[in-house]
């Protein structure tokens, strides 16, 4: 999962970038309205975390332009103005939770992870294809019932696929939704994750497409 995090405090700002990239997240951290409008441009997120009060443009502004040009991109509001102004403001401009500042690092992540998962349209928190369930909240993945032990990457690379059996991710997706900008990325290491996931959870639960990526097949 990779997330754009817009927040001007730098503090703040460092504190969430490291507490979810603990958590799996690929986190790309911007400092401004103006420097978050060109990431959200350029850049594919899967969730966006707002600062209302950002220099050069004010976070309302970003998601109301946001939700003007149709995306439906999930956006968690940050504010420090625990007024019930701004925070109705911000769910009416298309927010899709809010958190207060100061928040806890694992409160802000379980309203990420529920946006997320609303978002994807499971009710469910568990993802469970096939004989493997997988658990978003704890990072917790068993094969019939057994815990297997994943590293937070592979557990990223297993996530992104399971979310949508059948989609195909090529090699690149996997590899955005694993990194944010300040990272090096190694040149096959999708590839030895996919090799390690298989061997712990079945040769033929993640398919190589050849020539387009790779995909946890549908069930038929
Ligand atoms: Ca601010």
């Amino acid at each position: 999962m990779r997330l754009l995090l817009a927040e001007d405090d730098p503090m703040i700002g460092e504190a969430v970038r490291d507490g979810l990239h603990r958590q799996g997240f690929a986190v790309d951290w911007v400092q401004d309205g103006a420097a978050a409008d060109l990431a959200l441009e350029t850049g594919t997120y899967d969730l966006c975390l707002l600062d209302l009060g950002l220099p050069r443009k004010e976070g309302l502004q970003i998601l109301k332009g946001l939700r003007r040009k149709g995306s439906a991109l999930p956006v968690v509001v940050m504010t420090a103005r625990d007024s019930i102004t701004d925070r109705v403001e911000g769910l009416d401009a298309g927010a899709d939770d809010y958190v207060v500042k100061p928040f806890e690092l694992s409160e802000l992540a379980a309203r990420v992870r529920a946006v997320l998962r609303r978002k994807g349209g499971r009710a469910a928190p568990v993802i469970t294809h096939l004989d493997v369930t997988l658990d978003p909240a704890t990072h917790e993945v068993r094969r019939e019932g057994q815990v297997v032990p994943l590293s937070a990457r592979e557990f990223a690379v297993l996530h992104a696929l399971m979310e949508h059996p059948g989609r195909i991710l090529s090699r690149a997706q996997l590899e955005e939704r694993l990194y944010g900008w300040d990272e090096e990325v190694g040149s096959n290491v999708v590839e030895v994750h996919i090799h390690s996931l298989r061997r712990k959870l079945g040769a033929d639960f993640i398919r190589n497409v050849r020539g387009v990526g790779y995909r946890v097949p549908p069930v038929e």
